[in-house]
């Protein structure tokens, strides 16, 4: 299956933009790289990708950390991660499209859309994934013509108000319409490896996950006494990244979720799906002014990236990327307008933003732009996506596959 183009690198890689210990988010960095490059520019580090792999690794010890592609499937994130151990997190055929192309091993990957067409299945299939999630009996019953190939995770929906993106409404069965589901694949053949859920993503604190594992550890010893072994534990995504307001470290969020798992029964396996917060930290945007005008008594500057493109995420995600002009004046600052270049009255990044005066061809970046910016982006008026830079250690990685 050919890639979309958005996958493909956009530039031939010469090698290094500068040395390896140089952190390609630091001004300069950013600055050299939009000289060479233009903008718009979605610059990543997969420097980032892997320590923050590693750190959310630590903070949750015994559990395979499966990175979820939706947030940002880009090749060289998911190869960094693929040789950093990572496991993955697919829910499309473009994603295993994407994998595949990659040389990661099947048994790495699970599938865990709940929906699913009949040739998604056989697209898994062929690919090697034999994991799958339902969460009704519609889509269990899918999987009887592969009864003896698939196993299947049930996923159960436990409701998050407090989380930026609730989603458990779209999808997971209630609790209490498990063991029914778990008759029916005992009388189908399928074989139930475990239970997963996904309590939405930008958690605001970890409750709702220790309150879901309680709920599991619940629904796993029901399983055992009706004979059926349940081993596997998916607790799904939702990990944390800190935009304009702060958050609680990682560490602590992960604190009580992870002595929630240690008191489960001896033998489960415990999967997690974090996306954003391997992704967000990942990534800058970096705007340029494309002209600016003087309305109301403040100064708008419009960019040449905005709210159809990587700041999409202000709609799509409720995000709020922290800001900042790439200027090395120190003089006073007015509240201005950003906005985005499309003709569109809505395409306006933020109202009532303090910045120095800015010219046209000076800079903004954004940070934390990593996860569900670029992915959700589209071009909108025929202004084109931000031309995706990925850097390893001062070198620009080319997409040596075709
Ligand atoms: C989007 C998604 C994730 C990733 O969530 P984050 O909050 O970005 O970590 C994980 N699992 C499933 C099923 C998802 O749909």
């Amino acid at each position: 299956m050919a890639q979309p183009s958005h996958l493909r690198a956009p530039h031939a890689a010469t090698g290094a933009e500068f040395g390896a210990d140089v952190d390609p988010f630091a001004p300069a960095a950013i600055e050299h790289l939009a000289r060479r490059y233009g903008s718009p520019l979605l610059i990543l580090d997969l420097e980032r990708v892997r320590a923050q792999y590693r750190r959310l690794a630590a903070a949750l010890p015994g559990v395979k950390l499966h990175y979820a592609l939706k947030p940002l499937p880009h090749p060289a994130v998911v190869a960094a991660l693929r040789d950093a151990g990572a496991s993955f997190d697919l829910a499309t055929n473009g994603e295993v499209a994407l994998v595949r192309r990659l040389g990661v091993a099947p048994s790495r990957c699970i599938h865990t859309h709940p929906i699913k067409r009949e040739r998604d299945i056989r697209t898994a299939l062929d690919f090697g994934v034999t994991r799958f999630v339902v969460d009704n009996p519609d889509e269990l019953r899918k999987f009887a013509p592969y009864a003896g190939r698939v196993e299947v995770l049930v996923r159960v929906s436990f409701r998050s108000p407090q989380a930026v993106v609730d989603l458990s409404r779209k999808f997971g069965c209630a609790p209490d319409a498990v063991p029914a589901l778990l008759e029916l694949a005992a009388r189908l053949g399928v074989r139930v490896a475990g239970l997963s859920f996904h309590v939405g993503s930008q958690a605001g604190a970890p409750d709702k996950h220790v309150e879901a594992v309680e709920a599991c550890a619940a629904l796993f010893e029901a399983a055992a006494q009706h004979g059926q072994a349940l081993e596997i534990l998916d607790i799904g995504g939702g990990f944390p990244v800190e935009y304009r307001d702060t958050c609680t470290s990682i560490e602590a969020f992960c604190a009580p979720i992870a002595a929630a798992l240690a008191r489960l029964g001896p033998g489960i396996e415990v999967f997690a799906e974090p996306g954003r917060f391997i992704a967000a930290p990942s990534g800058v945007v970096v705007a340029a002014v494309m002209g600016r005008a003087r309305r109301d008594g403040r100064w708008w500057y419009y960019l040449d990236d905005g709210l159809y493109g990587s700041f999409s995420g202000q709609m799509f995600d409720h995000a709020r990327y922290p800001l900042d002009a790439l200027v090395s004046s120190s003089g006073p600052k007015y509240p201005s307008v950003l906005a985005g270049p499309t003709c569109d009255s809505i395409d306006v990044i933020d109202e009532d933003i303090d910045l120095p005066l800015l010219d046209v061809g000076d800079l903004i970046v954004g940070r934390q732009m990593g996860a569900y910016t670029w992915a959700s982006a589209s071009e909108f008026n025929f202004f084109p996506r931000a031309t995706v830079l990925a850097l390893d250690r001062g070198r620009l990685v080319e997409d040596e596959w075709p």
